[in-house]
């Protein structure tokens, strides 16, 4: 028997990436105790790595823009795909939550007027990114963890969580996790869960995401019985860093085409003009992904395998007052000084489109009473495809909305908080496994299935893909599978990244299988899910979604179901669209 401590809380953020901490925020407003949990420091997570900016329709820089136009924008970027309430929300609440995050002190990049100044991304109509140079994320990130700490919400630090527990009417009733300092157990006794651990890029050997982004979230939602919704959508972000070999796939911002890069190839052709004549550079990123793979498979890349992206004509002091990360990432990373020459780009794992199925108004999965889910975890506003800054944006929208969501939810309902003991010790024993049972013949190493799983998700599931490849990458991956119970780790519950290794690899896993799977289902090309094998934004899927969830035998159900068609205020808005054009 294990000894673990119990803390007992109204609600537990599991994440505290942007979405986690301003759905903290929120419930912590509403009077409610607040734990928050992450498995790095305050402060790290993805959102910090944000670079471009913030996409809300302030109408600062373009007076022109409006909610309907962004609403317009990310539905056709989706290619239809999205959850349309969810984007209505989003585009109408977006520039309150930017304003709001400005009053709690950050400093945007200003017009000459001393307005939040907006730049042009892809597929936005307008210019429409509030940012902070490129540091947004880190920019963000300060101001919401100062709003956080002025509250009585209380933050627990390398915490991992392993397991989400319900009551036996199947509402949440606590989390159990792990402190990556001692390995010691902690028991979170809650009413409810806001979800928020972000993404899972890093089933793919390249890829932006840093250690953290395993999905965790994601299948912890799945295993306690919510439905995930569009998980074949994965994003490849168009432009990574291909050298040197050490830093492939960090990202080069979207912001440097927003700023004038232009793209080219080995023989100096700007090829852009060639897959999106009007937009060029400015597509949408599953185009230009799409069209950087094509120019190197077709052997028109840079030496590294690249294409080339140059920003010099902007002048040495645009470029370091607008992009001084990608300057020094640039300089310290590659020895190459982007005011002088071009940088060398190819696409990077990005960010998953697909997530936990949530009800927009409130942000409750729909199917676990008391579990919540906000950020890159959530599915449903982005559709087939996300455009860039409208993450940051989300996170704001919708990480206050599962904050009042879960308030309300504890204020209406009556919950029995707690889980028996013998739940809680048999999730400890699952979890020390790799670590306490003894070694034997056909152990293997976390990390080498990792390896194997990067790889065979590279090779099968990558930004093309057809049903022969999918099913051998099926294969492989249900053969990683079947070998996690030999898994094995040596040294002690301190700081032991093996064992962290061993718990990330079943996310990897069973997130790997739901991608593939649902990838053999739709059979089209949809923004993201590029089927060689079948015709473009074909009819009958443009009007599903696939839902997955886990059934009674564990398997991975997956069902078609139906986007309820748009109500008229919306649908009209593509029709007036089409009359201005
Ligand atoms: P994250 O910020 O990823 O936070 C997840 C949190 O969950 C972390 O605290 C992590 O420790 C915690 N966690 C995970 N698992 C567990 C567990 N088991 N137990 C406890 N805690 C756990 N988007 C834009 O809109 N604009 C941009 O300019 C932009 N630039 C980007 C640049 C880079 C390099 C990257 C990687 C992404 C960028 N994105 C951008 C995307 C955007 O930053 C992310 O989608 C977003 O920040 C995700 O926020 P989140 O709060 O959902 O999750």
């Amino acid at each position: 028997r294990e000894d673990y401590e119990v803390r007992e809380h109204d609600v537990l953020v599991i994440g505290a990436g942007g979405a986690g901490l301003r759905a903290a925020i929120a419930a912590a407003q509403r009077g409610l105790s607040v734990g928050v949990v992450t498995k790095s420091l305050l402060g790290k997570a993805h959102t910090v790595m944000a670079e471009g900016g913030i996409a809300a329709a302030l109408g600062n820089v373009d007076p022109d823009d409006s909610w309907e136009q962004h609403f317009i924008d990310t539905m056709k970027s989706g290619k239809f795909l999205n959850n349309w309430r969810k984007v209505e929300i989003y585009a109408k609440e977006a520039p309150a939550g930017v304003i709001e995050l400005e009053q709690w002190g950050a400093l945007f990049n200003r017009t000459p007027e001393g307005k939040i100044s907006q730049r042009p991304f892809g597929g936005h109509t307008y210019r429409r990114l509030a940012h902070v140079g490129d540091r947004t994320g880190l920019e963000m990130i300060r101001t919401l963890q100062e709003k956080l700490l002025a509250t009585d919400a209380r933050v627990y630090m390398e915490t991992t969580v392993t397991k989400l527990f319900k009551d036996e009417r199947g509402r949440i009733s606590g989390a159990l996790a792990y402190t990556r300092e001692s390995g010691r157990f902690v028991f979170f006794k809650v009413k409810a869960i806001i979800m928020a651990t972000g993404g899972w890029g890093r089933i793919y050997k390249v890829t932006s995401n840093s250690w953290e982004g395993t999905g965790d979230g994601v299948i912890l939602a799945y295993d306690a019985g919510a439905e995930l919704v569009d998980m074949e959508m994965v994003q490849f972000h168009p432009t990574g860093m291909v050298w040197p070999p050490g830093v492939r796939g960090i990202l080069v911002t979207e912001g440097v085409r927003g700023e004038g890069g232009i793209l080219r190839n080995s023989r100096g052709e700007r090829f852009m003009e060639r897959y999106d004549p009007e937009r060029k550079e400015l597509s949408t990123r599953d185009v230009v992904a799409r069209a950087n793979y094509t120019e190197v498979q077709e052997g028109r890349g840079s030496p590294h395998g690249g294409v080339y992206l140059d920003i010099t004509h902007l002048g040495r002091e645009k470029i370091l007052k607008k992009l001084p990360t990608m300057y020094e990432q640039f300089l310290k990373l590659a020895d190459v000084d982007i005011t002088r020459e071009p940088m060398e780009v190819f696409p990077t794992v990005h960010y998953n489109m697909g997530g936990i199925k949530v009800e927009p108004e409130s942000c409750a999965s729909t199917t676990v009473p008391g579990l919540f889910a906000a950020g890159e975890v959530a599915g449903g506003l982005h559709g087939a495809n996300r455009l860039g800054g409208n993450s940051l944006g989300d996170l704001l929208v919708f990480g206050r909305r599962a904050g009042e969501g879960a308030a309300e939810y504890i204020e209406q309902s009556v919950h029995a908080a707690g889980a028996p003991d013998e739940e809680i010790q048999e999730e400890i024993r699952r979890v020390l496994e790799p670590l306490e049972r003894p070694a034997r013949e056909g152990d293997e190493s976390p990390y080498l299935l990792q390896e194997e799983l990067q790889e065979a998700m590279m090779e099968h599931a990558n930004l093309m893909r057809d049903e022969d490849s999918l099913l051998k990458g099926l294969e492989k991956v249900l053969s990683i599978k079947r070998r996690l119970p030999n898994v094995k780790v040596g040294g002690t519950r301190m700081f032991n990244p093996g064992w962290h290794t061993a718990q990330d690899i079943r996310y990897l896993t069973q997130i790997s299988e739901i991608i593939i799977r649902c990838a053999l289902e739709r059979k089209e090309k949809r923004g993201a899910q590029w089927r060689l094998d079948c015709d473009e934004l074909v009819e009958e899927y443009g009007k599903i979604n696939f839902v997955v969830k886990k059934t009674e035998q564990g398997e991975v159900g997956i069902e078609r179901r139906e986007i309820p068609p748009m109500p008229e205020h919306l649908a009209a808005l593509f029709r007036e669209e089409k009359a201005k054009v």
